[in-house]
């Protein structure tokens, strides 16, 4: 099985094809990250508002000790929560992410979302409390703009802490906005994007200015129908992904299953995508979605783009109730 890689603005190499740790239970992290390890995963997706990084160290730490992969081989994506932009606390979250991790850098160090938030005692900012305090009800924006924050994670490369930045759920006006004062590039975008969500445009941006696209829940509503109501709200009364005929026409052509063909769309235009399953079918599954697995027509590709809807789920603008509306 190769493993494929797209080049990063910083010249590393990130793997096309990764495992996302949202909703992977902190008890359970570090067996299923050795054990995703053992199936051929290299990239993990992870996030300080996950609240496993700890554990997901672990488990890659395990890897390593019992000679299954050497610290290069792995790639450690990890996400600077809303609550620290401020660019001491920044710094402060990158060293103590890094700590956690355990592994003496980590490679890809993103903002989570572009919106600074009011500051929370990270001991007290217990998942799932997300955007809210921590009584779990008010959100409070602070006064602290991007650049700010991009120039903190400028220092956490300058400092050997992370090897490469980039930034998530950013629409282009503030990918151009950082562009104008970045020491360090943007290696990396994060955005949710499957055939509900397509977003061609932004897509097309960030490629022509050579920042990697990763996919965010690849699958659509699946990942939001697990949530609680306020956020199950806009993927209840959707066809599942995994059952529109677009998806499970080109499946049965190339024999593979709709998921797969989810995956392989994103991968096939250079898009890497970082899917969660604990179950190990599907954790092969997923990862078999490279350039020697199997190959979409462009006629398929673009019937399968076709279902675009302009529908986001992960939208604070509609599942908070005070809304953030940073995707208007
Ligand atoms: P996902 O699209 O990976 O979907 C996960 C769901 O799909 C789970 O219910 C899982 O059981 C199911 N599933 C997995 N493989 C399957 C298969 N082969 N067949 C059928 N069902 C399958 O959703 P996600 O967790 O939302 O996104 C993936 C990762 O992206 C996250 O774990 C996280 O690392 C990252 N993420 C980032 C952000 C962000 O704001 N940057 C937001 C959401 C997710």
């Amino acid at each position: 099985m190769g493993l494929d890689t797209i080049t990063l603005a910083s010249g590393h190499q990130m793997p096309l094809v990764g495992f996302g740790m949202w909703k992977v239970p902190a008890d359970k992290a570090a067996d299923i990250v050795y054990n995703a390890i053992r199936e051929g995963y290299r990239l993990f997706d992870g996030a300080y508002d996950y609240q496993n990084e700890k554990e997901a160290g672990e488990g890659i730490r395990r890897a390593i000790k019992d000679g299954l992969v050497k610290r290069d081989e792995i790639f450690v994506t990890t996400k600077l929560w809303n609550n620290y932009h401020q660019k001491d606390h920044a710094l402060q979250m990158a060293k103590a992410q890094n700590e956690a991790w355990g592994l003496d850098y980590i490679d890809l160090y993103l903002i989570h979302f572009p919106v600074a938030l009011k500051y929370i005692e990270p001991e007290k900012l217990k998942y799932p409390a997300w955007w809210m305090d921590v009584e779990h009800k008010v959100i409070e924006t602070a006064p602290i703009p991007l650049q700010e924050t991009w120039q903190a994670l400028e220092e956490v490369v300058d400092m050997g802490i992370a090897k490469s930045i980039g930034i998530s759920n950013a629409q282009a006006q503030t990918l151009y906005d950082i562009q104008r004062y970045a020491r360090h590039p943007i290696s990396s975008l994060q955005i949710e994007h499957h055939p509900y969500l397509v977003q061609p445009e932004l897509v097309e941006l960030a490629q022509e200015e050579k920042i990697a696209i990763t996919a965010y829940s690849s699958f659509g509503p699946q990942s939001f129908l697990e949530l609680p109501t306020a956020f199950r709200a806009r993927a209840k009364d959707v066809s599942l992904l995994f059952d529109v005929d677009a998806v499970k026409k080109a499946a049965a052509r190339v024999g593979r299953t709709p998921a797969q063909v989810l995956l392989r769309w994103a991968t096939q235009r250079n898009i890497a995508v970082i899917p969660k399953s604990n179950n190990s079918t599907r954790l092969q599954q997923n990862l078999e979605v490279g350039s020697d697995s199997f190959t979409l027509t462009s006629e398929e590709i673009v019937s399968i783009s076709a279902l675009d809807k302009g529908l986001r789920f992960n939208d604070p603008g509609f599942y908070l109730d005070k809304p953030l509306r940073i995707f208007a």
